[in-house]
């Protein structure tokens, strides 16, 4: 699933090929907004709040996606036809660009004023300009007998962490996933750590978090079940948890983050 880093990425080229321009066309293919027509209106900017995107046209109105589980926009030289089998759901497109939206798991035209009914639950956004570290540790400190696990994937707490963040911050934290909230010595620092990574990450292609973009040493954890811990050589543990089903697997090293229940 793409995450804050992707989705920060996704929102600059959109920004790069639409801001400015006038839309000569705009296709949406979801039945609620079938007749939608933004022909005519220019694009001011497409903006991310942690894993939703909103590009604002003229006359105030917001067009919200979300890439969910497999959805991606495809930028490319105006009127090229997308590759057959692509499940297009919307195509924005000016003189020199279009940009086709594939498998997007929610597409919204909403009022720029109304915004805040969609993404107002999210919490601070590591990527975003209004990033507050100090209201995300409150709100993770919200619910002290969750695992910091769940915790971190909460976008009410933070906007923009997936699988793949949860698991390379807790690592680098030295925290067990599991252990709740509430006996975490130093959330500031899981925070911090969580924010190092996405940034670091938003400026570039490929993501790394360990500073080694080989193949299989790229992250410390993630995806590396039952493989050495590149810190201490044990075998990286791989887990299901929280309620989500897409949301679920942890990746963690038992001894450089202790503290699992043994229950
Ligand atoms: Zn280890």
């Amino acid at each position: 699933m793409p995450e804050g880093d992707v989705v920060y990425r996704t929102a600059r080229r959109l920004g790069e090929a639409l801001d400015g321009r006038i839309l000569t066309r705009s296709d949406f293919r979801v039945p609620r907004h079938a007749t939608a027509d933004l022909t005519g209106r220019a694009v001011l900017e497409t903006v991310s709040r942690g894993k939703h995107l909103l590009t604002r046209v003229d006359g105030g109105l917001t067009v919200h996606t979300h890439l969910r589980m497999e959805g991606s926009w495809r930028i490319s030289p105006a009127g090229r036809r997308p590759p057959s089998g692509d499940v297009v759901r919307l195509v924005l497109a000016n003189a020199d660009w279009q940009a086709v939206g594939v498998r997007l798991g929610m597409v919204d035209l909403v009022a720029t004023g109304e915004e805040h009914r969609l993404v107002g639950h999210l919490g601070p956004d590591p990527l975003g300009p209004d990033w507050d570290p100090a209201e995300a540790v409150r709100r993770l400190m919200g619910s002290p007998g969750l695992t910091i696990g769940e915790a971190l994937l909460d976008q009410r707490n933070l906007a923009g962490i997936g699988t793949v963040y949860r698991a390379e911050t807790l690592f680098l934290a030295g925290v067990s996933p599991w252990r709740p909230v509430g006996e975490v010595e130093d959330v500031r620092r899981i925070v911090a750590l969580a924010q190092r990574l996405l940034h670091a990450n938003g400026e570039r292609e490929r993501r790394v978090t360990t500073g080694d973009a080989r193949p299989g040493r790229d992250t410390w954890v993630y995806g590396r079940a039952g493989r050495p811990c590149l810190r201490c050589g044990r075998r990286i543990s791989r887990g299901e948890m929280g309620a989500q089903p897409q949301e679920r697997l942890i990746f963690w090293c038992r001894h450089c983050q202790p503290g699992e229940p043994t229950g």
